[in-house]
């Protein structure tokens, strides 16, 4: 076996051990100098004198040597390393040196050394900017938020914790604050104007506080304001108002005048809580109750509110309750051609069977849904519901009739739920039967909807409709670049149609550009013969839904009260040859 040759380089080795030989030779000492002037870490040699015998090539970059001359940077390290060298113990020490408008930080290792009676001291160093970058970065991360450089949550709470503990500092307050409807902000102009607008308001906040208030961002619009010392509720009511009122101004951010309006709660120490959870949560109680009261204000809490809370807390239980439990049903409406009163589609519009087995409608659910993240359970469920009752609703609409669903504007650009949506109609077998029907926020905010879902429905063949138009943030003239399938006109415009020339002339334009852009018109919410009869006299508009037609009904009440659905369709068609399709009578309700 061959032995391996484990010893080292026997040159350099002599350096090392320099007790073994009598001295380096001219050559391993010159080696060993080009060696220390190459090193990456920074090495000087200074002796008593205070002159440096030895300055490495990048100790000599780092202190900005050039030739011969000292820069103000050497200077300070000679007067340190004379200072360790009387010292005579080895020290580490971090050293700040400017260069411009850079800062550089160096670690360096001081050691006093004797060599031949001299007293020497070896220094090296080596920069560490670009960690202690790294640390300030983490630490502002921690304590600061980037975008606005206001003091993070971390810091209010310690500050709130540290009034709580000293029992001398009196009464403070807790504002919640909540920019209103931000998430339009940022969908109709954009993530980057909506940034601006959180730093401008930011500023504006910022303007009037004094030294020992401190204002923080806590998440995405939400801030919170610590103010102390205050000393009455009207005081901090008053300047709530103030600080609001400075925010109602319009922003100029990129081109644009932004409006933007804030709601806000405030808790007051003692009187509302003992500890910054307890404050904290009473303040967004309050701001709370501003959100459900039109916005833009600010309100302190109180006890009323407190009970509203649990109130609330407990129909969020029972909806979480409902879904887990799948206690939902669908009504369905029928979309009539209100010349033929044929039956051109339905729509699924679902419906809560709460706790004691009564019968809600959406208005009572559906934001609540959407706030609490369960809609797109919900709107599966609806799926699920249409594809299990697809026997029933063919008997009873006919096998033609398009299916509409209805999606959240939230929902529709959300790509993620869109694609496990589409799949799940694509699965049924029947996509091409479906109708998403979307409000026209849905097209016009900068979400994805238009460029990304609508491609994807449209493969699979699924069709699309723009619900309750007319009430949402779109103008007329953004139609033009909406693709959509059908157009539903908001029930306000419809509702005494006949007596109202304004709605008459909108409904007009609705439908002039409608037809120009190749979608069916459908007018939302008739009810009376006279609208009816206004929109066959004056207008071209060949569906409506409404009570006038038809409630929202279940399948099993329609089958009670048209014993005769009972028999097979094809028997009912043989008997009626002429009808292949429902029809709506306004006498006689649903009839074949
Ligand atoms: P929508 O999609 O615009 O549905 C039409 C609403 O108007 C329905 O209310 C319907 O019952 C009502 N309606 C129909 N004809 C008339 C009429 O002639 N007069 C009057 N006064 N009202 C009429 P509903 O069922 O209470 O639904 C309200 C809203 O809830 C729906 O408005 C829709 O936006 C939403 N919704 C319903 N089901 C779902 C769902 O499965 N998912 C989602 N995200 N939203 C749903
Ligand atoms: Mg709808
Ligand atoms: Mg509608």
């Amino acid at each position: 076996m061959r032995r391996r040759n484990l010893a080292p380089n026997k040159k350099i080795c002599g350096f090392m051990t320099k007790g073994k030989r009598e001295g380096a030779t001219e050559a391993e000492l010159g080696f060993l100098k080009e060696i220390i002037r190459m090193l990456p870490a920074a090495v000087t040699v200074l002796d008593e004198a205070g002159d440096f015998l030895l300055v490495n090539d990048t100790a000599a970059a780092q202190l900005g040597m050039q030739g011969e001359q000292l820069a103000p940077d050497l200077n300070q390290r000679r007067a340190a390393c004379l200072q360790a060298l009387q010292d005579g113990r080895p020290v580490v020490a971090e050293e700040f040196l400017n260069d411009g408008d850079a800062r550089q930080v160096l670690l360096t290792t001081h050691r006093p050394v004797r060599i031949a009676d001299r007293n020497l001291l070896i220094s090296a160093s080596t920069d560490i900017t670009g960690q202690k970058t790294f640390e300030d970065q983490l630490f502002r991360s921690a304590y600061y938020d980037e975008l606005t450089g206001l003091p993070s949550r971390r810091v209010i709470e310690h500050r709130a914790n540290a009034l709580l503990k000293n029992d001398g500092a009196g009464r403070f307050a807790l504002a919640f604050l909540d920019i209103d409807n931000f998430k339009h902000i940022n969908d109709y102009y954009g993530h980057s104007v909506g940034d601006a607008l959180l730093v401008e308001i930011a500023k504006r906040l910022s303007r009037d506080l004094r030294e020992s208030d401190i204002l923080s961002r806590i998440s995405g619009d939400e801030f919170l304001l610590l103010l102390h010392p205050v000393v009455s509720d009207l005081e901090v009511a008053e300047f709530m108002q103030a600080a609001l009122k400075r925010l109602s101004a319009p922003f100029f951010i990129d081109g644009s005048e932004v409006f933007a309006s804030v709601s806000a709660g405030v808790s007051l120490y003692p009187d509302h809580g003992r500890s910054f959870e307890l404050l904290r949560q009473n303040a967004d109680i309050a701001m709370y109750r501003v959100k459900n009261e039109g916005k833009g204000a600010a309100a302190i809490f109180d006890a009323g509110m407190e009970r509203e809370a649990t109130a609330r807390m407990k129909i969020e239980q029972s909806l979480r309750l409902a879904i887990l439990e799948k206690r939902f049903c669908c009504a369905f409406q029928a979309k009539v051609d209100i010349r033929t009163q044929a039956v051109q589609g339905i729509e699924a519009l679902v419906r809560l069977r709460d706790n004691d087995g009564v019968i809600q409608a959406p208005g009572s659910f559906v934001n609540l849904a959407v706030e609490l993240g369960l809609i797109d359970d919900l709107t599966h469920l609806v799926l699920a519901e249409i594809v299990r009752s697809i026997d029933a609703i063919n008997e009873m609409f006919g096998p033609e009739a398009s299916i509409s669903i209805n999606v959240a504007a939230s929902q529709a650009g959300n790509p993620e739920f869109m694609r496990s949506f589409a799949q799940a109609l694509e699965e049924t077998g029947f996509p091409k039967r479906f109708m998403i029907e979307v409000t026209e926020d849905a097209f016009v905010t900068k979400t994805r909807f238009q460029s990304e879902i609508v491609p994807m429905l449209r493969r699979i063949g699924v069709g699309i409709s723009i619900d309750d138009f007319g009430i949402g943030y779109s103008s007329l003239s953004a139609l033009a670049d909406i693709t959509a399938d059908e157009i539903k006109i908001d029930r306000s415009f419809i509702t005494d149609i006949h007596k109202r020339p304004r709605s008459q002339g909108i409904l007009r334009a609705i439908e002039s550009l409608s037809e120009a852009l190749g979608m069916t018109v459908i007018a939302e919410g008739l009810e009376t013969f006279e609208e009816l009869a206004y929109l066959q006299a004056a207008t071209r508009i060949r569906y409506a839904q409404g009570y006038y037609f038809s409630r929202p009904v279940f399948l099993e009440e329609l089958r009670s009260a048209a014993p005769r659905t009972s028999e097979s369709r094809v028997s009912i068609a043989g008997r009626l040859p002429q009808q292949t399709r429902p029809t709506y009578s306004r006498a006689q309700g649903y009839r074949r």
